[in-house]
């Protein structure tokens, strides 16, 4: 089973391939859309099987996080 996101590409809730050999941030991968062949990097708390019980947006930037490890995305911006 893939996982599934929402594509920027095709707006599909759609199934992505991993793409482990490229390097990204922590808490983000690279993905290819299996529909429309999109490469891009997704935030992982924002794949849609996980529950909304584990996930909530981050006061600070809005990005999707998971509650016990903190925003990535913050973590990501304040180490440039
Ligand atoms: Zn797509
Ligand atoms: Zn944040």
């Amino acid at each position: 089973m893939y996982t599934k996101f929402k594509c920027n590409g095709c707006s599909r809730k759609t199934e992505f391939l991993w793409l482990d050999q490229l390097d990204t941030p922590e808490g983000y991968k690279a993905y290819q859309c299996m529909s429309c062949g999109a490469v891009g990097v997704k935030n992982i708390a924002e794949a849609l099987h996980i529950p909304d019980s584990e996930i909530h947006r981050c006061s600070k930037c809005g990005g999707w996080q998971f509650i016990k490890n903190g925003c990535h995305t913050c973590a990501l911006i304040e180490a440039r």
